[in-house]
Order: C-alpha cells, then structure tokens, then sequence
C-alpha cells in the first residue's frame, strides 16, 4: 500500500446539514415560503454559524431553514444531486452522506419512505455527472423520540441495498441511546453498519452505551473518551473507530478551542481516527479546511495527517472490492 495515494475521504457528512444558502433561498422562493430577511446575504447569519453556539442543540437549529423549504420530492432530489456536486469540488474521491428521512419530510408532510426514494435518485443522477463515489447512511434523529425513529428506520429499510449504514445523531444530552436498542436490533438484522454520535453532547457512558448496546463500530465525535483512559482501552480492544469533525466540536460548544481538539490524543493512542467535516454548507468549511487546521491550529504533522487519512480508508463502510477499486481509480 505504501506510496499508493490515499484517497481523500468524508466520513462523516450530513447530506441536509450541506444545503447550499443560495439553494434555500431559491427554493423559498419558489415555494412562496417567507423567510426572515429579504436579501440572501441578511440571511446567511441564519443558516450559518458565525462563530460559536451555545451548545450542540443551538447549532442544530442553524439547519432547520434548509429543510424547511423541501416542499417536494424534486426539491429533495435537487439537494441530493447539489450534494454529490459539492463533494466532487471539494476534492473528495469518497464521500459517506447520512440524512434523517423524517427531518426532511416533516415541514411538508412529504412522505417519508419517499424522501428516501428522492435522495437515492438525486445522487444517482449526480453521479452520472461527477467522479467520486457516494454511500449513503441512514440517520435516526433521537430528537423525534423512539416511534418517529421507528418511522425512519421503516423508511430507510426498504431502501436497504441502497443504505449502507445506520445512524443515531440528534439530541443526545436529552434521548439516551438506550431508548433505540430495539432499533439497533433491527439495523443488525438487516446486515447493514453502525455508526453512532456519542461523546459530543453527553459523557463516556453514552459511548459505552452505543458500542455496547447499539453495537456501533463507529462513533461520531467521541471528544468525551479523550480524558477516559479505560474507555479509549476498550475502543482500542474493540478496534471502535472516532469520525472527528474538529471545526464542528468547536462550533456545538463541545471543545472551547480548536487548539485543544483532543484528536491528537487519540492518535497517540492509536485509536482509528479520521477526520471529517459534519455539515460543511452549515459551518461555512471544507474537508481540505480542516486537514489545514488540523495541522496550523491542532499541531498535526504530515505523518498524522497520512494516519487520519489511512483511518478513513481503513474503517470506511466500502466492500475490499469496492476499496481496491477506488484505489485503482486514483
Ligand atoms: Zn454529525
């Protein structure tokens, strides 16, 4: 593998976290939606972070206005297939994009098997139009409570050859991941993977909760096990992977610099760590942004970067196949 290029990865990316200001304000528009400002760049601030939230929840508010405009099932199309879009110029080969279905539907009453059917047909149809590889992941949003997850895993399970993973994203200082181990149950069931946010909003319990309970190979964020010893022992033991998004820890309030982004330490440790955006059109930031931060602001060199970047290709949900193959594409 030695001297191969590494392909460049996104991990952890939320399609309806990356909905472009100019796309939102078009479609309200079209959709006779009033929004709160008559010009597009008075409305940037509301669909944006600027700086810093309050907390995680705060900053999630930020990505109600982008889903507040799909009105239709093409307008869902359209950002899937701007997404595809936005990954190629980023200068990704890989990206994994996760939505919540039912976040997407809820404003218009689309339905919400649907709006699966529409995601799926946008990235085709961007992927006819740009070199990169796509696979989608499956969010339950832990904020709508256990039934309108059950609503969501329905939804994305008849999809299932189309979803690669499933995910827990949402509140989780308030929704405990113990309310969704039926789900996850099903999720194991259906042979597909788990990724699972725990660590950003709550403690080390809400990730040993999620490896143990919802059987997660992946966590998002886990910024909470950097000052727990035995939990990052027992990630390693498990061989557990960490999607860090540093730009994103800051932002949520979860880590009060930048600088102080403990995905360092999980590198001394070994722990499989990667690093990833979040919800980039959100957070105003780019893949390449933060493999730039991570080594001016965090203090990474050039050896971890080739770690972070090994990480993804390592613990990314592609087949052996389909990695030889992205190899070869390179
Ligand atoms: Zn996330």
């Amino acid at each position: 593998m030695k001297n191969t290029p590494l392909p460049l990865m996104d991990l952890h990316r939320h399609l309806d976290g990356n909905i472009r200001p100019k796309t939102i304000w078009q479609l309200a528009q079209k959709n006779n939606i009033s929004l709160p400002v008559s010009t597009l760049e008075d409305f940037i601030p509301y669909v944006q972070i600027q700086n810093q939230e309050a907390d995680l929840m705060a900053f999630l508010k930020k990505l109600d206005w982008g889903v507040a405009v799909l009105s239709s099932l093409d307008d869902v199309k359209q950002i899937a297939y701007e997404n595809v879009e936005d990954a190629f110029n980023a200068g990704l080969h890989y990206a994994e994009l996760r939505f919540s279905p039912y976040y997407m539907a809820m404003n218009h009453k689309l339905n919400v098997q649907d709006v699966v059917g529409a995601i799926i047909d946008g990235i085709n149809l961007g992927l006819k139009d740009f070199k990169i590889k796509i696979k989608l992941i499956g969010i339950l949003s832990r904020t709508f409570g256990v039934e309108k997850c059950q609503l969501e895993l329905d939804a994305l399970l008849a999809f299932k050859n189309n979803i690669t993973a499933i995910d827990l994203a949402g509140d989780e200082y308030n929704f405990s991941g113990s309310l969704f181990v039926e789900h996850f149950k099903q999720v194991q069931e259906a042979g597909l993977h788990i990724t699972v946010h725990a660590g950003e909003a709550g403690g080390v319990q809400s990730m040993y909760q999620a490896i143990d309970e919802l059987k997660a190979t992946r966590i998002g964020h886990g910024v909470a096990c950097a000052s727990d010893e035995a939990l990052m022992d027992y990630m390693l033991e498990k061989n557990i992977a960490i999607e860090s998004c540093i730009t994103s820890n800051y932002q949520t309030g979860t880590i009060d610099s930048i600088k102080n982004h403990p995905i360092k330490t999980f590198l001394n440790k070994g722990l499989k760590v990667c690093l990833n955006t979040d919800d980039p059109a959100v957070q105003g930031i780019e893949i390449k942004h933060e493999f730039k931060i991570a080594q001016s602001i965090v203090g990474l060199d050039d050896n971890d970067i080739l770690t972070l970047k090994q990480n993804a290709f390592d613990v990314c949900f592609l087949s052996k196949d389909e990695k030889k193959d992205l190899l070869n594409s390179l």
